[in-house]
């Protein structure tokens, strides 16, 4: 029969089958150091910024905004050093995204939202 151990302090464990942590202490400080390491994970952390970028371009979108000047979106919490990736669609013009969605720099204080109609296929 395998050997089971508390997943927090290894010690050997007793009882169920399906027990994972010797003790409620255990149980606890297990999940407190995995809930510490969620919050600090920078990929969870930039990952939410990004959604966070793209759910308010599709917001605006499906309001019928179109156009918002900067100042708007960063009051509304969004982040413009986060962002999935950039096109030069002519010298002038430069498309930004966030995912699905993007947005072209109109002036000093305007920009431009689009959804991207036709993603690339992922093989
Ligand atoms: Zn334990």
């Amino acid at each position: 029969m395998k050997r089971r151990i508390c997943q927090q302090c290894g010690t050997q464990l007793r009882g169920r089958t399906d027990k994972k942590y010797c003790n409620e202490r255990c149980r606890a400080r297990s999940r407190y150091l995995f809930r510490k390491q969620q919050a600090t994970n920078p990929v969870r952390l930039i990952d939410a910024r990004l959604k966070q970028n793209r759910n308010m371009l599709s917001n605006l979108l499906s309001q019928g905004i179109h156009q918002v000047s900067k100042a708007q979106l960063q009051s509304g919490g969004f982040d413009f050093t986060f962002y999935t990736s950039i096109k030069h669609e002519c010298p002038e013009s430069l498309s930004i995204y966030c995912y699905d969605f993007g947005y072209s720099i109109v002036d000093d204080i305007n920009i431009r939202i689009f959804e991207v109609t036709a993603l690339p296929v992922l093989v």
